[in-house]
């Protein structure tokens, strides 16, 4: 719980600074590119500078794109929360999921029958799933199996140190069958700007606003994976209407793992 706190303080305390200097560095980043964007108009494609203001511009954009997520993540987006079918969420973004993690990568749907409704807003949903889904591209450079998943589960009895508390969730599972990761990995995740990747692709604010997004629909998430076995997220969002039941077991058999 301490650790949790301290994430969210970290989180607060990160995203109001980054959206304060993303502000500004975005009115700087459109002087730039202005420029660069016509002086490669006026510029000859055989100039000797020509290659070079094209670099400005390019890396001017890409800057652009950095301070855009900055932005969103540092907005704290006030949720506009509904009663939703997670199924429903779940098809709505499909057709871009596969869009986004391209032909070698297989995607899987395995919608429950009866979801329960959650209260969230669909729009941060979409991205939960769009951020875990990108990660799990990354995780697959060869191909592989993307699972998306949705299912009734019931965390039972007194709280044991797990992360979940009891109550009934509507859950959403992404499973992939990439790299995996070391604990050492695992345990900084969904710390704002923690990435392993190469700079250029990888922020380190993906999990950090799924982490954010799934705290604030009054949800859970937790993650368990193993180098070169995949890894698979799970988000837990209270089942809307749905009082807790002490002593219910989880159903569809796996019971929730801590993580
Ligand atoms: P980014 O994707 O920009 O690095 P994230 O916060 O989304 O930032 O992810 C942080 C790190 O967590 C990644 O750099 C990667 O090391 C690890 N990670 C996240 N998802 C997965 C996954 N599905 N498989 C393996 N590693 C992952």
């Amino acid at each position: 719980l301490e650790a949790q706190v301290r994430q969210s303080q970290k989180m607060d305390a990160v995203g109001q600074l980054a959206g304060g200097v993303a502000h500004d560095f975005n009115n700087l980043l459109t002087i730039i590119n202005g420029y660069a964007a016509i002086q490669l108009t006026t510029l000859a494609p055989d100039d000797p500078m020509y290659p070079m203001v094209q670099e400005v511009r390019e890396a001017g954009l890409r800057a652009r794109d950095l301070t855009r997520q900055l932005l969103a993540f540092g907005r704290q987006q006030v949720l506009q929360p509904v009663v939703l079918d997670l199924n429903e969420a779940l098809q709505d973004v499909t057709q871009m999921l596969r869009r986004l993690i391209g032909e070698d990568i297989e995607l899987v749907t395995v919608p429950a029958s009866d979801v329960l409704r959650v209260r969230a807003d669909p729009g941060q949903i979409g991205q939960v799933l769009m951020n875990l889904a990108v990660n799990a591209r990354d995780a697959m450079p060869t191909g592989g199996a993307l699972t998306v998943e949705t299912r009734n589960v019931v965390v039972g009895g007194a709280p044991d140190g797990r992360e979940v508390p009891p109550g009934r969730y509507a859950v959403l599972s992404v499973t992939d069958t990439g790299t995996g990761m070391s604990d050492d990995v695992k345990n900084h995740i969904f710390e704002p700007f923690f990435t392993t990747k190469d700079p250029g692709k990888g922020t380190g604010l993906g999990l950090a606003t799924v982490y954010g997004i799934v705290k604030q629909s009054g949800g859970h998430i937790e993650v368990e994976t193993a180098p070169e076995r995949g890894t698979t997220f799970r988000v837990y969002l209270p089942g809307f209407d749905a009082p807790v039941v002490a002593d219910e077991r989880a159903d569809g058999g796996a019971a929730p793992v801590g993580g």
